[in-house]
């Protein structure tokens, strides 16, 4: 089938009034299949946020393509709108966002303005929260301020699979959670992927969370797209992934995380080094 973004010479430059300009990315082609799991990793300032960005409407293509879904993403002319309803992103300590005095009022935010009744909207948020492991009755008219930093990110997460997306975008999702709110997140990214048949895409500097988590990576360096494979092909790459400034993950390590989270070793065993 299609996939369901397709990028083609992708080039991003930054301009700023009267200032330099900043090259962001350089031709930059690949393809997110539906219902994958894909992790985008790079050091800071390889291009990463900037081209996740293209795949929602935040930015447009310099030169190049993106296609989401079959529409070509435009700054004239297409309904942002419905592009930001089926590609969801979730930024950064997304929790930082939450803003109403209820759980529920957060999570209704997105779908009451997509023109959805009440009831529709509740039951959505009802819906996004239990898909959370945050049962309705007991938290949709709490205060997000009650709960804890993994709880909190958690309803960020509900408010964007309120709004029922195709693609799951997710920018550095564990970062500064603790090792329980941590492994309690992946469970809920695996059953998005793997049972729900979400596309997933994640961007993180975390080997061995994308390793867990990920079928595809896409190694980003220096706006440069310069590989692409599975995981476990790619960690064998030592001195290339030194290189790009990353270090395969501890064996001991990955396999730890892969037995907590009750994954499998994939059949095609990891060739990797110690770093
Ligand atoms: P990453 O997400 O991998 O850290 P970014 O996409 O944020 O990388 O940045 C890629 C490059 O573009 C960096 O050199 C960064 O400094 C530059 N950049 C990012 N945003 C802007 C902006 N708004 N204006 C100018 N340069 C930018």
């Amino acid at each position: 089938s299609e996939p369901i973004i397709l990028v083609r010479h992708l080039t991003h430059v930054y301009t700023q009034a009267g200032g330099p300009q900043k090259v962001a990315l350089t031709d930059v082609s690949l393809e997110i299949e539906r219902g994958s799991c894909t992790a985008i990793i790079g050091v800071t300032g390889s291009g990463k946020s900037t081209l996740i960005q293209h795949f929602n409407g935040l930015l447009f293509p310099t030169e190049g393509e993106v296609i989401v879904d079959g529409v070509k993403v435009e700054e004239k002319g297409m309904d942002l709108r419905s592009l930001r309803q089926r590609v969801g992103l979730l930024f950064q300590f997304p929790e930082m966002q939450l803003f109403e005095t209820t759980i529920f009022n957060d999570v209704a935010f997105g779908p009451r303005r997509m023109g959805l009744s009440p009831r529709e909207v509740e039951g959505r948020v009802h819906a996004a929260l239990e898909s959370v492991g945050l049962a309705p009755e007991a938290y949709a008219r709490r205060s997000p301020l009650e709960l804890s930093g993994g709880q909190r990110r958690r309803v960020a997460l509900a408010g964007v699979l309120a709004m029922r997306p195709s693609v799951l975008i997710l920018d550095e999702p564990t970062v500064g959670l603790d090792a329980e709110a941590r492994t309690e997140f992946y469970r809920y990214l695996r059953v998005f992927c793997r049972e729900q048949g979400m596309t997933v895409i994640l961007v993180s500097h975390d080997m061995t969370e994308v390793a867990a988590l990920a079928d595809t990576l896409l190694i980003l360096s220096s706006g440069q797209l310069v590989a692409w494979d599975k995981p476990q092909k790619l960690f064998a790459r030592v001195e290339q992934l030194l290189d790009w400034g990353l270090a395969p993950p501890p064996l001991h390590e990955l396999f730890a995380l892969l037995r907590q989270n009750g994954l499998p070793i994939p059949a095609e065993t990891y060739t990797l080094e110690e770093a």
